[in-house]
């Protein structure tokens, strides 16, 4: 077993010396308390910019899970109000609908939990070898049928949580776990003493709408409706996971298998049996080849749907056929089906800030404030404002506008649909810059297509700052993954709906020089495509190995 299984055996369900630690004037935990954190949805960094000078100041990243990203507008509120009293003064939406907070001290955590614990919200189970913060589709678009899988989304959220005390007694109840015990009858009966060898993720989908990326889970789940629109079942699958390791060759990005279809009543018990699967089957000597989708690999979908089969007493019936038509998020005013209004905006790497250009974070509270909308954050990072009656529509806007705030329509296509991770300054694991050169790498890639007169083609592009993928640019039609510093691979031809992934087409590549090498794919795809086709289904389509070397000739020339 690696040290990392080792510790979490050790760690009496995950308690191990997090409250000793918190009690010391030291602004950082232990190593083995740092691996401990993650599952409390924590993680210790430190700012790589002060690095450089010498400084090693510690801080604290904490990611709040919200399953679906349904946000009541208390719960708004107070996000946003514990924003202007820890971190660094943003909220941040991740790309599973999630909101992190970043640069918090040590001393701040407690607090900021506890306060968080008052609305309903936590950062249990956020990170760590559990199943984190299950993602669904956010748009009122399809209310109907959201509403009969949201029960189905919080049973999941609720059920595969860790059975443990301990994120209650370290952070809710801080003063009196220093003298509690930890109770002799409590057990994980799911995870077991070591938990699950790697993180598992779990999305739902509509059918037709891939806004979540749902083949890029450990479990992706499509509900299948009636004629009448009544709920029949879902389709399950498994195997997804879009994360490489540097060095390590066998590691990869991989979509997920269609694996079986069930009944409502058998969804809960079909996916616990999946997670226990990961459980006994994972890697637990080597965390970079430990997530679901080597077992997969390993064994075929056959071998593995035997075995789910042996662990469940229901019926798995063959997969429904699954297509797609979109998987991008609704901007702009949309009606929901009750007759109330939502809103969709764009958020430029998932970041709610005041800053030089717009006051995001000051209009979203006043918004909040007068109105009671209900939020909704997406797993593209963008943010709905729901349930919005038709006589405030004029008074948000007017709002959104005072504060410098654009709809996404008068954003350029690219910036419009692209996504970023965090990366540097704060992420550990950062081998270059994501988040801070998006603005600039959309801009230069959106003038090339304007060059070529495709102004208005809505390409995706993600990038990330290390081959971990945070924001999936596995899946996109371009994907810039960092590599170090200042140098990342370009990926290319992922599926516009998420179903095929991109391939790599050149190597550390300059960041500057990105949109010089695009130049010339744009030019060929202007004239070569079919009508409507996307840049990924063209690319895909247009043969990458033959095109490939061409290309690059015509780059170095
Ligand atoms: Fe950090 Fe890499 Fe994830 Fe970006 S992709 S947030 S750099 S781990």
């Amino acid at each position: 077993m690696s040290l990392a299984e080792r510790l979490k055996e050790a760690s009496q369900h995950l308690r191990g010396s997090l409250n000793q630690e918190l009690t010391t004037s030291s602004p950082e935990f232990s190593k083995p308390a740092t691996t401990l954190l993650k599952f409390h949805g924590i993680y210790q960094q430190t700012d790589r910019d002060l690095r450089k000078s010498g400084t090693k100041e510690h801080s604290f990243m904490i990611r709040i899970g919200i399953p679906g990203g349904f946000v009541t507008p208390e719960q708004y509120l107070q996000l946003d109000t514990l924003a202007d009293e820890v971190g660094d003064a943003t909220l941040r939406i991740t790309s599973r609908q999630d909101i992190q907070y970043h640069r918090v001290s040590k001393h701040e955590l407690r607090d900021l939990l506890r306060a968080m614990d008052k609305v309903g919200l936590s950062s249990w189970a956020a990170c760590g070898d559990v199943v984190r913060n299950t993602t669904a589709q956010a748009s009122p678009l399809r209310a109907s049928e959201q509403k009969q899988i949201l029960p189905y989304l919080l049973e999941i959220s609720k059920t595969l949580k860790p059975k443990s005390a301990a994120y209650a007694e370290v952070w809710v109840d801080g003063e009196q776990a220093a003298t509690f015990e930890t109770p002799s009858q409590e057990t994980e009966p799911l995870y077991g003493e070591t938990y699950l060898p790697r993180k598992f993720k779990i999305g739902f989908a509509l059918p037709g709408d891939n806004a979540t990326d749902v083949y890029s889970n450990d479990v992706g789940i499509v509900p299948w409706f009636d004629s009448n629109g009544t709920l029949d079942g879902f389709t399950i699958l498994a195997g997804g996971g879009l994360g490489m390791s540097n060095g390590v060759k066998a590691s990869h990005p991989r979509l997920a298998d269609p694996i079986c279809f069930v009944a409502p009543q058998d969804l809960i018990a079909t996916v616990a049996a999946i997670v226990t699967i990961h459980r006994d089957f994972g890697n637990r000597s080597n965390r970079k080849l430990a997530r679901l989708k080597y077992v997969l690999d390993a064994w075929g979908v056959e071998k593995f749907t035997a075995e789910l089969r042996d662990r469940v007493s229901h019926e798995l019936h063959a997969p429904k056929t699954l297509t797609w038509q979109t998987s991008h998020d609704p901007f702009g005013w949309h009606l929901q089906e009750d007759g109330k209004w939502f809103v969709g905006l764009r958020v430029v790497s998932g970041r709610i800030q005041d800053d030089a250009q717009a006051s995001l974070r000051k209009a979203l509270r006043r918004i909040v404030e007068l109105f009671r909308p209900e939020i909704r954050l997406t797993a593209q990072q963008n943010l709905l404002i729901a349930g919005v009656s038709e006589e405030y529509r004029g008074e948000i806007d007017l709002i959104l506008a005072d504060h410098g705030v654009r709809h996404a329509a008068e954003l350029p296509p690219v910036l419009r649909h692209s996504m970023a991770c965090p990366a540097l300054p704060t992420c550990g694991q950062a081998l270059t810059e994501a988040e801070r050169v998006l603005p600039s790498i959309a801009e230069g890639i959106q003038s090339e297509l304007n060059r070529a007169g495709l102004s208005h083609e809505a390409v995706q592009v993600r990038v990330t700052g290390c081959p971990n993928g945070c924001a999936r640019p596995f899946t996109a039609e371009i994907g810039i993954v960092g590599q170090s510093v200042d140098l990342y691979s370009l990926y290319l031809g992922g599926s516009p709906v998420g179903t095929r992934l991109a391939r790599l087409f050149a190597h550390n590549i300059k960041r500057s020089e990105i949109p010089n090498v695009l130049s010339p794919i744009f030019a060929r795809f202007a004239e070569a495509r079919a009508a409507a086709e996307s840049f990924g289904d063209w690319w895909n389509r247009s043969g990458v190995h033959e095109l490939t070397p061409v290309l690059l000739t015509e780059v170095v020339a």
